[in-house]
């Protein structure tokens, strides 16, 4: 599996984008970053989004690619796929009629730009030659992560957004991860902020490790918040995992 960060910074200014992960071209796990980084025939080759939580800076690419759609490329078609509660606050807040048009009825209902196709906890759905399943984790709204397995049975789990979690290890179980993406947010030295707002540091991350049954090949670090990501890279240093990356925006990854 081919996997391109489009972006993966826990804020954004230049240079730092919000998170987006194309698997294969086809399928994005996050909107955070879309139109901000792919020209239109990219664009137009993503099919289906999987989000994990419907904060802004993981759906904020959707109004712009379907205004993209429709204002040249009327034909094309994308699946927008996450839990209930998730798919509910993104049409009530976002494509409502206000913030933007909603690219849910548009053209048509029967034929819209914009497919919600809700999913359950647990349930595997298939997707091309993929299978994923939405993962629940521990943050300040209904949220999940992605575990993906190809053909090969190569398997990568993304995290989105998460504070310390036993539920999600336990729901993955003794199956070996190829690749984990997880977040790291802030730095050991602002513990608690992390715990109260969903997310994790370094040391925090370090814990969830062990609950893993089996540790993953190759561990990366994605939605650190740019004003502290030197502190935070050198505090993923001292933890001195060999299989540990922070990701950077626009870099490949294969599983
Ligand atoms: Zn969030
Ligand atoms: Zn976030």
């Amino acid at each position: 599996m081919r996997i391109k960060v489009l972006g993966c910074s826990g804020a954004e200014f230049p240079g730092y984008s919000h998170p987006g992960f194309l698997l294969d071209e086809e399928i994005l796990f996050d909107a955070g970053s879309l139109t901000n980084v792919l020209d239109e025939k990219s664009q137009l080759k993503i099919k289906n989004i999987f989000i994990t939580h419907a904060h802004l800076d993981h759906i904020k690419g959707i109004p712009f690619f379907a205004d993209n759609i429709i204002v040249k490329n009327k034909m094309h078609r994308v699946g927008i796929i996450s839990i209930p509660p998730v798919l509910r606050t993104i049409k009530k807040n976002l494509f409502n009629s206000d913030i933007w048009p909603d690219f849910t009825i548009i053209p048509d209902p029967e034929n819209s730009i914009l497919n919600f196709l809700p999913v359950k906890h647990g349930k595997t759905l298939r997707l091309n030659s993929y299978s994923v399943t939405p993962i629940k984790v521990n943050h300040t709204v209904p949220a999940v992560g992605y575990l993906v397995e190809d053909k090969r049975e190569r398997r990568f789990f993304y995290s989105g957004d998460t504070g310390p979690t036993d539920l999600t290890w336990k729901s993955i179980g003794d199956i070996q991860i190829h690749c984990l993406i997880i977040e790291v947010s802030f730095p050991n030295s602002m513990r608690e902020i992390a715990i109260n707002t969903g997310h994790l540091t370094a040391k925090l991350m370090k814990d969830e490790l062990k609950k893993i049954c089996k540790l993953p090949q190759k561990i990366y670090i994605t939605h650190p918040k740019p004003q502290y990501s030197k502190l935070i890279k050198r505090e993923l240093k001292l933890l001195k995992l060999r299989n540990l990356k922070m990701l950077k925006d626009r870099e490949i990854i294969t599983v």
